[in-house]
């Protein structure tokens, strides 16, 4: 049963059983998507209903921020834990080394995926890159039919949300791989273009603040934030 943080349904689920569970889809049949949205992308689900039915319809919704950690307490309908996509991605390149799974890496800027994938080999010599593609293509199609060319297993999706997560809604069934994770700034970090917050910022759930501070253009998009908070205590007076 998911739980429903503002009409997106998470899976309560710890990392190491979102990884398990990332790895059963991959081993299993048909094509299959994860997504893991933070408050933002909770509140883009509210104004639009193909980014909501995007991420509602994913195999595996997974809470990215501390916000929804703490928003679902609020609503008396607590998550086990976060599990940031960047880190439940890490540790499924780490499993998908082991068992050669094929991984392509689509989306960042024009040669931020093939230095993801240099770092990426670089720790992981088993891993099978299949391919990578910058996510500013004009035409789905040739993309669809370069990761099916490539026999990928896996695709990691970072368009920025919400366009990732309708792409993979729309298209991921036509690239052949059997799962797509979408993962936003995640393909900068494997690249190394933007560092992750410290350990000490994460574990005090201020990746966030950090973040703003490095980036202040995010503000506009951080303002999300304490709107998602205000919305949490307006459907908890409603419960
Ligand atoms: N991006 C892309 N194509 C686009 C828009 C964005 O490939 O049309 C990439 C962008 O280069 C960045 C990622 O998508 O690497 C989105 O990063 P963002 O900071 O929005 O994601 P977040 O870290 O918030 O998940």
């Amino acid at each position: 049963m998911r739980i429903n943080v503002l009409g997106v349904g998470f899976d309560n689920v710890t990392m190491a059983e979102a990884v398990e569970r990332g790895m059963e889809l991959l081993r299993g049949e048909g094509c299959h998507y994860v997504v893991t949205p933070n408050p933002e992308i909770v509140e883009i689900c509210r104004e639009d209903a193909e980014a909501n039915a995007a991420v509602n319809g994913a195999a595996l919704v997974l809470p990215d921020g501390i916000g929804v950690i703490k928003g679902a307490a609020m609503l008396g309908t607590p998550l086990k834990e976060r599990t940031p996509g960047v880190e439940f991605a890490a540790h499924l390149v780490e499993r998908m080394a082991e068992e050669g799974k094929r991984l392509y890496l689509l989306g960042g800027k024009p040669g931020v995926a093939e230095l993801a994938a240099k770092n990426l080999t670089a720790k992981h010599p088993a891993l099978q890159i299949a391919g990578t593609q910058d996510g500013y293509f004009k035409d789905d199609a040739p993309v669809i039919e370069a990761v099916r060319a490539s026999g990928a297993d896996c695709v990691f999706v970072c368009l920025g949300a919400p366009k990732q997560e309708k792409w993979m809604r729309k298209n991921g069934e036509a690239t052949g791989a059997k799962l797509l994770c979408g993962l936003g700034g995640s393909m900068d970090v494997f690249a190394g273009t933007v560092e992750r917050a410290p350990k000490f910022w994460c574990d005090h759930g201020l990746e966030w603040f950090y973040r703003l501070c490095k980036e202040p253009r995010r503000i506009g998009r951080m303002m999300k934030l304490p709107l998602f908070l205000v919305h949490v205590k307006q459907e908890k007076r409603k419960k």
